[in-house]
């Protein structure tokens, strides 16, 4: 009867915090020991943090993602394909949107983040939101689109791009966008100097909170290749027209790609954990406060840095430490022993701005240029080590010179 006692460990999302924690778990608890099942709404898991290059067209999609079969090949785990649409901590159900009820002795719940508006309206009806494999396939082809259209119907609009917020996913992406508009211009006859891209940001200056050298590093690059920032302009409106900024200005763009930050998947709010824009305040030991056998990671996680007393930007490379403290957690609640407390090693922070452009900090050295896009290379390359060693770098990883 020993199998009847098996736990059941769901883990919800196949993301950063997902697959780390899939991937780890069965080194630490083998088949006898426990049920293991990944429930994600796509059957690929895919490198969010690369998502800017697709979709500006700068990487294939399908580079980004990687079917998630392939990567728990091997490991005793069972997936199921489907959409989370609550958690029910006091019965142990999770029920997906087809209905069907999963029933859990242990739960992490990995569902990342979705688009943060704080109030602004239109952004979900005439904006470019959605940082998934789906999102950058549309706004990659609809840029093209807009280039193709103009010199049969030359309305400025049409190459007017406005990026809202001036954050990293905003710069990265207008690094990208900023190489594929050339290239774009020569391949439909379109004159450079008719493409208008803007950077509307509201704090008084881009990445705020980053080292200031390197965010002028950032904006001068960016200039340079035609990047009109608006500084200290909270954008209050999108419209089907484009956009209005705080003080009523206008600004006419068929495209408006919004990246002004992220708030937890809403799941967590109809669950009924106590939250502050969808994310979970976890103990030390990752669980939801109430409850010993809910855990909580990823964007839908929210972790006090003790010395500034602010929360940590949710990242992917607290997602990923976090997947590997759960395991040990889980598997001190089964087999006997002391629970760990998260503390997130943050190695530091590094951007890609286009081409073999980059910022960064990583310990206390700074980096730029063709020196900070090498180290940003071997991110992305060590992100995918973790989750499927060499195999899965020399299939999808990035040359990093
Ligand atoms: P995710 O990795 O987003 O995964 C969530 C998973 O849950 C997905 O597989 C999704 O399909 C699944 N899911 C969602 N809803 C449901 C549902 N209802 N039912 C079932 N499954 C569901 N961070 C860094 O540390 N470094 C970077 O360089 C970096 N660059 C970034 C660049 C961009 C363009 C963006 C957008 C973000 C970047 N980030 C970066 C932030 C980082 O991507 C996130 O912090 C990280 O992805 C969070 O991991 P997660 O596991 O919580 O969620
Ligand atoms: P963010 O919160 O870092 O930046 C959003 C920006 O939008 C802020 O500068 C904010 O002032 C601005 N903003 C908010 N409302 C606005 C408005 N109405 N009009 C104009 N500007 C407005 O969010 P993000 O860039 O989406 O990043 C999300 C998370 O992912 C962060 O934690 C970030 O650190 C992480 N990330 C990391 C990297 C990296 O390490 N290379 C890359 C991308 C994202």
């Amino acid at each position: 009867m020993m199998l009847a006692m098996k736990p059941n460990i769901l883990i919800l999302g196949a993301g950063y915090g997902g697959m780390v924690t899939a991937a780890k778990i069965t080194k630490e608890l083998g088949p006898n020991e426990a049920n293991i099942t990944l429930v994600s709404k796509h059957d690929y898991h895919y490198q969010t943090t690369w998502l800017h290059e697709p979709a500006a067209g700068t990487l294939d999609s399908d580079r980004t993602r990687m079917p998630v079969s392939q990567l728990i090949g091997g490991k005793k785990i069972d997936f199921v394909l489907g959409e989370v649409e609550q958690v029910h901590p006091e019965e142990n159900k999770v029920s997906l949107s087809n209905g069907e009820q999963l029933d859990y002795d242990y739960v992490v719940v990995a569902v990342g983040a979705i688009p943060e508006t704080f109030g602004v309206e239109g952004v979900f009806e005439h904006s470019f939101n959605q940082w998934t494999v789906n999102g950058a396939r549309e706004l990659k082809e609809h840029t093209e689109y807009m280039f193709a259209k103009y010199n049969n119907e030359p309305k400025d609009e049409y190459l007017t791009f406005v990026v809202a917020g001036a954050g990293f996913t905003g710069i990265e992406y207008l690094g990208e966008l900023s190489v594929r508009v050339p290239e774009l211009c020569k391949k439909y006859d379109v004159p450079l100097n008719k493409v208008k891209i803007y950077c509307v940001e509201a704090a008084p200056t881009a990445l705020p909170g980053f080292d200031p050298e390197l965010v002028e590093y950032a904006m001068n690059l960016l200039e340079n290749r035609g990047v009109e920032f608006k500084i200290g302009t909270p954008i209050s409106e999108v419209t089907e027209n484009g956009v209005t900024l705080k003080g009523g200005e206008e600004i006419n763009a068929e495209t408006v790609i919004w990246a002004t930050g992220v708030r937890g998947n809403p799941i967590i709010e109809k669950s009924g954990f106590e939250n502050m824009r969808a994310r979970v305040k976890v103990e030390k030991d990752l669980r939801a406060p109430g409850y010993e056998n809910v855990f909580i990671i990823g964007d839908c996680s929210l972790i006090i840095n003790e010395e500034t007393e602010r929360p940590y930007p949710p990242t992917a490379q607290i997602a990923m430490q976090q997947g590997e403290t759960v395991v040990k957690n889980i598997k001190a609640l089964i087999k006997g022993g002391e629970l760990q407390e998260f503390k997130p090693d943050i190695k530091g922070t590094v951007a890609s701005l286009g081409g073999k452009e980059a910022i960064g900090v990583v310990g206390d050295k700074k980096l730029f240029g063709t020196s900070a896009h090498f180290m940003k290379k071997m991110i992305d390359n060590r992100a995918l080590w973790i989750l499927g060693g060499a195999g899965l770098v020399l299939k999808k990883g990035k040359n990093p010179f």
